[in-house]
């Protein structure tokens, strides 16, 4: 038999409209049947059909179910690139992968997009989640990133060969770009990440410049999309931003250090940018993290740069995404999916319901597959639902508040949320091997 809902409650529905004070969603199957004003709701819902679960959330909000337009699944909350890089194995990383897609459900996201993968776990996991052996998100993945010598993903010195458990390939050549995407295409990914530039953080790539040639850029997104994928880029510095816009990639990420060229290119084409900032704003706002007054000055000033730049896209007609960046130790999975939504409120300036159409509707994009179906509540789209308490229209942080989350429903099933989802500290073996912490004195 079918299941259906009628759900009463505050509806704000992911694309920016007012809230529906007085609300109710109807949900059939997988679907949603019926969203709007209760006092509208048709007759035949009104009698309340037996069969039909009638759940009335008083002055709690019903919104789509969040879309992470940048989550690491594979990743496994690693402190430094060597834990990224080098410990856990393939097999580990994928068990692990499964504890932490029950741990993003749980907070709320229903959709995720994963740009850079360890091995091939992202994949697996998606594949997992689809055919019901796990439960999760349904997920957009991308391989691991390409890069150049000059992009984020080479992250070590030159005597150390790129390891193979990093979440990226290194391309020397066009023929390499060739292959790389090829592969990837073949192993099934939904999209291919470039490494644009490097990151702030990243000793061996400053954040000047573009890691590839323009026409290497251009090679890569015309055979991506010859062969009918997508193609998103980390681009952190003007020229990476430039470049990409000028190649045709589908969304940008990050875009902080955008210039005039870029803004006017990517405004022209609407290419969406995701600023994912929450690693950031979370570096600076850690109590107990070590950081040197450079790297918090650095760090401080691309925020800011970041928001003036993102704020002057926004303006210009600009779709913005809202991702988490959730999977390193400063951002471990389940905590910070609607940290974005926040901040483009508070270092952006964009009202709550803009925000919340970012972590919904216009994140979508990032899920090819799923864009049309997902990311808000219309008649006929797929029943993801986040009820959560409160109203996030007039704070949007309700939305990290997991502990009070209602209800979390996926393709109308709902999730469990009495068993609770065990915590999950690294072991030895994913542990960055550091014989002693730091020089002892010895008395006597
Ligand atoms: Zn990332």
């Amino acid at each position: 038999m079918t299941d259906e809902y009628i759900l009463y409650g505050r509806v704000i529905d992911g694309t920016g409209a007012d809230p529906i004070e007085r609300g109710a969603v109807v949900v059939v199957g997988e679907r949603l049947a019926w969203v709007g004003a209760r006092d509208a709701l048709p007759e035949s819902w009104k009698h309340q059909p037996a069969a039909a679960t009638v759940v009335d959330f008083g002055d709690a909000t019903i919104i789509p179910g969040i879309v992470d337009a940048h989550c690491h699944i594979s990743y496994g909350e690693p402190r430094s690139e060597e834990e990224l890089a080098m410990y856990g194995s393939a097999e580990w990383r994928a068990i692990v992968a499964t504890h932490s897609a029950k741990r993003v459900l749980r907070a709320g996201v229903t959709s995720a997009s994963d740009p850079a993968a360890v091995y091939r776990v992202p994949i697996a996991v998606r594949d997992a989640v689809e055919a019901g052996l796990v439960e999760g998100p349904r997920f957009a993945v991308a391989g691991p990133e390409i890069t150049t010598h000059q992009g984020l993903g080479d992250a070590f010195p030159n005597w150390i060969a790129n390891p193979p458990g990093n979440a990226s390939v290194l391309v020397r050549s066009k023929d390499e770009i060739l292959e790389a995407v090829r592969l990837q295409i073949k192993d099934t990914v939904d999209f291919v990440k470039v490494a644009g530039s490097g990151d702030a953080t990243s000793y061996y790539n400053p954040i000047h410049g573009c890691a590839f040639r323009l026409d290497e850029l251009q090679l890569l997104s015309d055979e991506v999309h010859r062969l009918g994928r997508k193609c998103t880029i980390h681009a952190r510095s003007a020229e990476s931003v430039t470049f990409a816009a000028k190649a045709g990639f589908d969304w940008i990420m990050h875009a902080s250090f955008m210039d005039d060229e870029g803004l006017e290119l990517v405004a022209e084409k609407k290419i969406p940018i995701c600023p994912t900032l929450p690693l950031l704003v979370n570096a600076l706002d850690a109590t107990g993290a070590e950081m040197s007054a450079a790297s918090r000055d650095s760090l401080k000033r691309e925020i800011d740069t970041s928001a003036e730049n993102i704020r002057r896209a926004y303006d210009a007609g600009v779709p913005l995404m809202a991702g988490s960046e959730a999977g390193f130790s400063l951002t471990p999975y389940g905590e910070w999916h609607a940290k974005e939504m926040e901040i483009l409120v508070t270092h952006v300036g964009l009202s709550p319901l803009a925000a919340i159409n970012a972590g919904t509707l216009q994140a979508a994009r990032t899920l090819p597959r799923w864009e049309s179906e997902i990311g808000s509540l219309d008649a006929g789209k797929l029943a993801d639902i986040l009820v959560v308490d409160g109203d996030p229209s007039k704070d949007i942080r309700v939305l990290q508040h997991t502990e009070s989350f209602r209800m979390i429903m996926k393709a109308g099933k709902e999730v469990d949320l009495t068993t609770p989802v065990p915590a999950r500290e690294q072991v030895r073996f994913e542990r960055q091997h550091v014989y002693f912490n730091g020089r002892h004195t010895f008395s006597g």
